[in-house]
Order: structure tokens, then sequence, then C-alpha cells
């Protein structure tokens, strides 16, 4: 049994990086650090021993950091197979069924396609926690960039295998604004109504929203009700498929 100490570092003007500390040691992992310093200066304040960078996809808000901290640590570089080549410095490939051993933690490796082609996603069962990078948000989805909306509806579905426990933690502060979409899509929704609230109270206060739980996910956030009837029948697709109720409600936030 292992658990991590889970650290969250805000940075740029809306992005999460996290440290993931080894309990019984010093030992710490960052996932996405869009840039260095920060990461750098949160490790010199607790202490804390860098030795791994686990990377979700190539975006630079989430690899940015990646060469100047490699450089300053030498830490090990764990990213996905798929987008080898545009992840700096990389030295672990992983890939969909992977299990990747960090410390005493595994964590299983989905690919997660869509937002960008070669997308990973890192659960770490024991400690309850999914780094999905930039496919899910707080009551929102990442935009697809790179894939197709089968592709993204795929890789959230993957998200199923985890348990209500879980905490999502996504890579950006984007929950407010998800909330006012989830609201305009599915505005008798009384969870979500008293999800949305607790959301802007935290927001006024400065507090972050991230992570969030899966279960209170599953039954508020619209992209992962793309397969529940009654969500279709409100946006007047009763019958549609999974993928076309996703697909519409994907490209109704784009244009919200
Ligand atoms: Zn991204």
């Amino acid at each position: 049994m292992s658990t991590l100490e889970i650290h969250q570092i805000p940075t740029r003007s809306d992005n999460y990086v996290y440290l993931l500390r080894e309990t019984s040691s010093g030992n710490a992992a960052v996932v996405d650090p869009s840039d260095a310093e920060p990461v750098l200066e949160t490790l010199d304040m607790f202490g804390w021993n860098l030795t791994h960078v686990l990377a979700t996809h190539h975006h630079d808000d989430h690899v940015g950091g990646v060469p100047e901290i490699k450089e300053a640590t030498g830490c090990t570089v764990v990213g996905p197979k798929a987008d080898r080549d545009r992840i700096p410095m990389i030295d672990v490939e992983v890939a969909d069924g992977d299990t990747y051993r960090l410390y005493e933690a595994e964590a299983k490796v989905w690919d997660v396609p869509g937002h960008t082609s070669g997308h990973i996603a890192y659960w770490f069962a024991e400690s309850q926690a999914l780094f999905c990078g930039d496919t899910l948000f707080a009551l929102g989805c990442g935009r697809v960039f790179e894939g197709t909306f089968e592709q993204m509806y795929d890789s959230i579905s993957k998200f199923k295998e985890v348990p209500d426990e879980t905490w999502v933690y996504c890579a950006h502060e984007y929950t407010m604004g998800n909330a006012k979409f989830a609201l305009h899509v599915d505005p008798d929704n009384t969870e979500l109504q008293a999800y949305a609230m607790q959301i802007q109270h935290r927001r006024e206060a400065g507090v972050s929203t991230v992570p969030s739980l899966m279960g209170l996910e599953r039954r508020t956030n619209p992209f992962l009700r793309a397969d529940d009837p009654a969500l279709a029948s409100v946006l007047g697709m009763d019958g549609k498929s999974p993928v076309d109720v996703f697909a519409e409600i994907r490209t109704r936030k784009d244009n919200f």
C-alpha cells in the first residue's frame, strides 16, 4: 500500500501543476510542469527531491518547464509513447494499458487521444487520483484539437473504470466557465445547480475548484452524461448515439 501526498501549484493564468510526494521519503514527481521556476521554488521550500516528470501531452503549458527542470534535477521524464517526438527529453515511454510504477505506487496508463493525438492519463488507484491533463475538466472536457469527437468520447469513456471516490486532478481552472455552460445545456439538474453555486463561492474566495470528485462529475458533467437518455432528451436528441450526443455538446461548448 502506498499513497502519494499531492500538492497543487497554480501557474500561468489558469494552469495547475502537481507535485506527488512519496510520504515515506522526500522524493517527489511533478505532473505537467508548465514552467520550471514555480516547481523548483516549491521543491526548495518543502525540501523535496524531484525524481520524475510525468507528462500527459505535448502542449507548452504542460511540458514547457521540462528541459530546465531536467537540467536542474537530473530527473526521469515519463511521457506518451505515441507522442515521443513532441515531448522534450523523454526517457520512459508509456502507452495504453501500461502500469507505471512510481516509488511504491502504481499508475494505470491510458491513451486518451482527442485533445492531442498522443495524450495519456495516469490513474493512481490507491491514492484515488486521476491525472487527466486536458482530457477531462471539472464540469467540462478538453477541446478536440487533433482527434475526432468519437476518439475523445472513447477516451473519456475509459474513465468509467475509475471509482466515484477518485479525485480528478485536471490541469486547468476552467470550472466557472464550464459550470455556466453545463447549466445552459442541463438547467434542471438540481445537483449541478448546487455544485455551480459552490464553485461560484469558491472562486469568489479565490479558492481552487480542482480536484473534483469523479462521482459528482458523473452526475453533473454533461460530457460524462452523453450516454444518459435523460440528457439526450433535454438536448432534443432522443435515440441518438452517445457519440452523437457528445459531439453535439462539444460543438455547442465550442460556440458558447
Ligand atoms: Zn493541452
